[in-house]
């Protein structure tokens, strides 16, 4: 089972919302301190709630953006 310390590292989490196509980034290192390293991936999804169609969507996007987040920028400063 994952946990958002799993996560926290190397990973970027998008909440995407399928009837909308709306996608939202999910804040980890907030999460972890409100929640706890331990805190399990399938926890998050499930409170997932798409705040422009007032709909659960339960699907997790987990982007690899390396540590720091460095592969993440490097993409984006392009
Ligand atoms: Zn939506």
């Amino acid at each position: 089972m994952q946990t958002l310390s799993d996560l926290l590292e190397c990973f970027q989490l998008y909440a995407v919302c399928e009837p909308c196509q709306r996608v939202e980034g999910v804040d980890l290192p907030t999460l972890v301190k409100s929640e706890g390293g331990d805190y399990p991936i399938d926890r998050v999804r499930m409170r997932l709630y798409c705040k422009s169609c007032q709909q659960r969507s339960q699907a997790l996007r987990i982007v690899y953006v390396g540590p720091d987040g460095k592969a993440a920028s490097f993409r984006y400063a392009r």
